[in-house]
């Protein structure tokens, strides 16, 4: 029998037709799996969810590492699905040609390959632009002369030089113009600094951002303060600097006042990173709220001023 008369055969066997089937897509690739002390990148496929998807009653089911569909001895396995019939089976590199785009094993792997290694020459070229547009300050020199750069004084911005030079060691000559050649040499060789560099940014913009809502919450309070605090004389002999809630907008500018302090807890604008975390976890969405609320009482005061000058 040939090939198209044992792929017909199965296929009547199992009451099945070639339509039915497509490919599952790959979704990843896994470069962990070592073969005679060569890594080799297996493909991650996305297998249909939901429960009761077998693989199929082939005429070559439970013979071996064989292809499901012709028979033949695989290496690489890879799967096609029958949606309709709750099946998965294991097919060569070839049989899956004619269940996709017509590409070969190999050339799924390899798009998938191509598309990660794209994803993180972007991710790693966007988190430097990131840390610069955040973190750069321009200083003077004196004699007006002025500098650029990323300045290591607080915790944070340390951590920020850090991985901002991480990432240009890491890049090298790599950019956006670099040919498919040059950035998948450039992944070979650096992947894995490449995807430390990223998880050490991501930890960072977390913590930068956790450190932000600190600071807006102290400057909800501040703002407040400014705008709604009055000298008020108390008695014949003293005179008080307080929020006086004497108007409605007055007495939520109090509460909001209060509600922040009762909010930041021991936390200061120059707590570490592992105490603002913890305070972050607990606070975070509360913190942004009391936030918003600040916001919206100071923007009616500065209406309400416009308003009586006009
Ligand atoms: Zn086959």
């Amino acid at each position: 029998m040939n090939y198209n008369e044992i792929v017909k055969k199965n296929m009547e066997f199992m009451q099945s037709k070639m339509c039915e089937w497509s490919a599952v897509p790959i979704i990843g690739v896994d470069d962990a799996v070592i073969e005679n002390g060569v890594s080799k990148k297996m493909p991650i496929f996305d297998f249909p969810q939901g429960l009761g998807f077998k693989t199929a009653p082939s005429l070559f089911a439970n013979q071996g590492d064989c292809c499901n569909l012709c028979g033949t001895n695989i290496k690489n396995v890879f799967w096609i699905q029958n949606i309709d019939k709750h099946w998965i089976m294991p097919v060569g590199s070839e049989c899956v040609t004619r269940f996709g785009q017509g590409d070969s094993g190999q050339e799924l792997i390899n798009q998938v390959v191509w598309a990660n290694n794209l994803k993180l020459l972007l991710e790693i070229l966007k988190l430097k632009r990131t840390l610069w547009k955040t973190f750069s300050k321009r200083i003077s020199l004196g004699y007006d002369r002025y500098e650029t750069n990323i300045w290591p004084h607080s915790e944070n911005e340390k951590a920020a030089l850090q991985v901002f030079n991480a990432c240009k060691v890491c890049l090298g000559k790599v950019n956006e113009e670099s040919n498919n050649a040059a950035i998948t040499r450039w992944i070979n060789r650096k992947g894995n600094d490449v995807n430390e560099v990223l998880r050490n940014g991501e930890t960072l913009m977390v913590m930068h951002n956790n450190h932000k809502v600190v600071l807006e919450l102290f400057n909800t309070r501040r703002l407040i303060w400014e705008k709604f605090s009055k000298r008020q004389q108390v008695d014949n002999q003293r005179s008080e600097t307080k929020i006086w809630p004497h108007s409605e907008t007055e007495t939520a500018a109090l509460a909001i006042f209060e509600e922040a302090a009762a909010c930041l807890g021991e936390i200061r604008e120059r707590s570490d990173n592992a105490s603002i975390t913890l305070w972050m976890n607990v606070n975070g969405n509360y913190a942004q709220e009391i936030i918003a609320k600040g916001r919206s009482i100071a923007l009616v005061e500065a209406d309400q001023i416009a308003a009586m000058h006009r």
